[in-house]
């Protein structure tokens, strides 16, 4: 009997939940709009019970989520999302909820680092041990990993509050991060792009100056991941990088600002494969909901 396992993908708009084996291949799924917790979790709860009528018992359960969270399994509020702006989830106990409910291991991680980890399993990032994943969308997000461990260290990585040059000649906008101003996510989110040019990032023309400036911005914050992380590849995905014509904009300014100085041939003349978009799409998330379900299960047994 072949194991089934279940994943949670919890964003701001929608929670995404997937039955999967432990080949990855996807049985059931369904999207559920985020309200309030309980709202949400009793209709993710009533679908997995409804599954489990027809595939068995599930044989373990992960969770990749939207943060800030608590990820050190030996604090009080481990598995709590914490601090975030969603007022009717701060501090709220996702891990335990769960737990409660269906009385199995949950896997728990942030969404990037879910979505990291599908990339490795699936996707852009197979056999690599040490890569960064990040995505541009309504907020920044990042994580990755680092010898072959998903990046935890004090919380979990916040790569999209990362201080950067703030090119104020070409760029006097201020930036919309509401507890920075101009970090990266203040200058170069989606929302960042819609108020700094009153128009949405979608529909702006190809040639119009917000790219490279887009490009200029993710550009030192990858930059910076280089020199500290010493990635072997970075993947960038997000709603912003669907206009493709950004990549090329990176690589160039990457090159630049390193200016040589990083001596591997990935970095000086294989850019088009060192900085890419996922492989995995919007599949990621949920993929790496379930391929934290399925470590959860080994690091059990
Ligand atoms: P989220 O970050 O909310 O999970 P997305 O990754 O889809 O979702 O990001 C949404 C953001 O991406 C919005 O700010 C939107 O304006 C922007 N966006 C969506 N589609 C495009 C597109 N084709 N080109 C540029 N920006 C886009
Ligand atoms: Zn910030």
């Amino acid at each position: 009997l072949e194991s089934i396992f279940g994943g949670i993908e919890a964003g701001g708009t929608k929670f995404v939940c997937a039955l999967a084996n432990n080949m990855g291949e996807i049985i059931a799924k369904k999207m559920i709009p985020t309200r309030l917790p309980e709202e949400t979790l009793s209709e993710v709860v009533m679908f997995f019970n409804q599954e489990v009528e027809e595939v068995g018992d599930l044989s373990g359960l992960g969770v990749a989520s939207f943060g800030p969270l608590d990820l050190n399994p030996k604090s009080n509020a481990y598995g709590f999302i914490t601090n975030t702006p969603k007022k009717d989830w701060k501090n709220f106990n996702i891990v335990g909820y769960l737990r409660n409910e269906f009385c199995l291991n949950v896997g728990f991680d942030t969404d990037v680092n879910g979505a990291a980890l599908a990339e490795r399993w699936m996707g852009a990032a197979e056999g690599l041990d040490t890569f960064i994943y990040i995505t541009v969308g309504t907020g920044i997000g990042g994580g990755g990993m680092v010898n072959g461990d998903l990046i935890h260290g004090l919380i979990h990585p916040e790569i999209g509050h990362m201080r950067i040059p703030h090119d104020w000649k070409n760029d006097p906008f201020e930036g919309v991060c509401p507890y920075h101003g101009d970090c990266l996510e203040g200058l170069a989110s989606g929302p960042a792009i819609t108020e700094r040019w009153k128009r949405k990032p979608e529909e702006l023309e190809k040639d119009h100056p917000a790219w490279d400036l887009e490009a200029q911005y993710i550009a030192y914050c990858l930059v910076n991941l280089i020199c500290t992380v010493s990635p072997q590849k970075i993947i960038i995905g997000g709603g912003v990088m669907s206009q493709k014509l950004l990549f090329p904009l990176i690589h160039e300014r990457v090159a630049g600002y390193l200016n040589g100085y990083i001596q591997d041939s990935s970095v000086l003349n294989q850019m088009d494969s060192y900085i890419v978009p996922p492989k995995l799409g919007d599949r990621a998330g949920v993929l790496g909901a379930i391929a934290l379900a399925i470590m959860a299960n080994l690091n059990q047994t």
